[in-house]
């Protein structure tokens, strides 16, 4: 129907009066209303429309409203909105039928989450269960969820006041722009964080630990895509020490980078090595109606075989959710959505961010795969000093005013579009940042 401004406002003022808030001081902040979504724009009740390069927390990778999803949804409400997990339900298994062909060999089941974040801590429990072992190492430059094991492996700053669940240690992982390591190169930078974490497994105790996890490209922490030879050499760690590597999928899958999974791409992992478990979320189903999971191959599954699983939840393969999922990677097939994004990365963005860091100083490193990108920030290039807060803010008012609504993290802006963004759609938003970057250093 048509904007009412009058219902932005009370969307607003209901907003301030009774809903509290992720991650907020909640007198602290104004949230943006928004009224509708197609594709990879978004507006508001006023009429002002956005070109969504945030894909909201990175999950719309479809795009908002794609018709075929929302008829995936809307037909599987008419037959049955909702069943108890231990019933079996067609749409259930073909869901986990299609993640599982895209995941390939030798994954044989899907657990199925509300989220991320739950995807992540079964598969810490699993990982503890089918070791005997206890410690979970993971990078401080990650975020792993908000829940009780998953917000302790996290390692940016939501992990601090969290820290009530043990067993948890975290690593250094390889970020050649911001080296911890002093090296000069990809491959220097790759072999002293390898070192670093062996050295980590050794200390804690090799046998009392269960579980690797990392995200395949570590993603709010910065788009860090791994150095050549950097998941081939955790792969080999956790086989020396029989520990169970876990790839946190949950930004990074579902086409993001141009491939199905993250660890599926010949940047990120070259040898193409594959992990023991699999999370993921957010990109599966767009997040139109919630849902995550883990991906098993057989002998963590069979290890359940005769013994109980003992994790579950109401909403494990909650209809609704297997409807947008069936749809939403059927859609992805059909419509070539996942080679878009490849085709985006390696000929538009990967060129246009180029262009515009030779052209702005502030941009002091570009790194990214697929419609999967960082611009890191930097107040000097020489030092790298990363830009404070009030730029960030500034770049960000100045790209809503032109029309687009960015993804920003620390000293960053993220350039996350959906996987289905056009090349009109890229040329205009590369413009928008160039005019902004201009704007802010002015
Ligand atoms: N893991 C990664 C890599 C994420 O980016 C996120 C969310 O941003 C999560 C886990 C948590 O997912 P959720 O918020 O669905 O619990």
């Amino acid at each position: 129907g048509p904007l009412d401004p009058d219902d932005g406002q009370r969307a607003y003022d209901l907003d301030r009066a009774h809903v509290f808030h992720s991650w907020s001081a909640q007198e602290k902040i104004t949230p943006l209303v928004f009224a509708g979504g197609a594709g990879c724009e978004i507006w508001d009740f006023e009429g002002n429309y956005y070109l969504d390069f945030s894909s909201q927390l990175v999950n719309t990778n479809i795009g908002h409203q794609h018709p075929k999803v929302i008829a995936g949804i809307k037909a599987q409400a008419d037959v049955l909105a909702t069943v108890a997990p231990a019933h079996a339900n067609l749409t259930r298994g073909e869901a986990a039928s299609r993640i599982l062909a895209r995941a390939g060999q030798p994954f044989s089941k899907v657990f199925f989450t509300n989220g991320g974040a739950d995807a992540n801590e079964n598969a810490i429990r699993m990982a503890r269960l089918v070791t005997g072992r206890d410690k979970v190492l993971s990078m401080y430059r990650s975020y792993h969820g908000n829940t009780g094991a998953a917000v302790v492996a996290t390692g940016d700053w939501r992990r601090v006041p969290n820290e009530y669940a043990r067993g948890h240690v975290h690593f250094f992982g390889p970020f050649e722009y911001r080296t911890e390591f002093w090296s000069t190169s990809a491959a220097q930078e790759s072999e002293r964080a390898l070192k670093h974490l062996e050295r980590i497994i050794q200390s804690e105790g090799a046998t009392s630990i269960a579980a690797i996890l990392i995200e395949t490209v570590p993603g709010t922490a910065g788009i860090l895509i791994p150095p050549p030879g950097y998941l081939t050499g955790v792969r080999k760690l956790a086989d020396d020490y029989g520990i169970v590597l876990i790839f946190d999928e949950v930004m990074a899958g579902f086409g993001r980078t141009g491939d199905w999974f993250a660890f599926q791409n010949d940047t990120v992992n070259p040898d193409g090595i594959v992990p023991d478990l699999i999370t993921f979320a957010k990109g599966v189903n767009s997040g139109y109606v919630p849902a995550g999971g883990v991906i098993i191959p057989p002998w963590i599954a069979d290890e359940f075989g005769e013994r109980v699983f003992p994790g579950g939840l109401t909403y494990s393969g909650h209809p609704l959710a297997m409807g947008a999922i069936v749809a939403t990677l059927d859609a992805m097939e059909e419509e070539g959505i996942v080679d878009n994004a490849a085709r985006v990365g390696r000929d538009l963005l990967a060129p246009g961010l180029a262009a515009l860091a030779a052209k702005h100083p502030m941009i002091g490193d570009v790194r990214g795969v697929g419609v999967f990108w960082a611009l890191d920030l930097v107040s000097d290039p020489e030092t790298r000093e990363p830009v404070g807060p009030q730029v960030i803010a500034a770049l960000k008012s100045e790209l809503m005013k032109r029309g687009l609504l960015p993804f920003a993290a620390d000293n960053r802006i993220h350039v996350v579009p959906p996987c289905i963004v056009t090349d009109e759609e890229v040329a205009r938003a590369l413009a928008i940042y160039d005019e902004a970057f201009t704007a802010v250093e002015a």
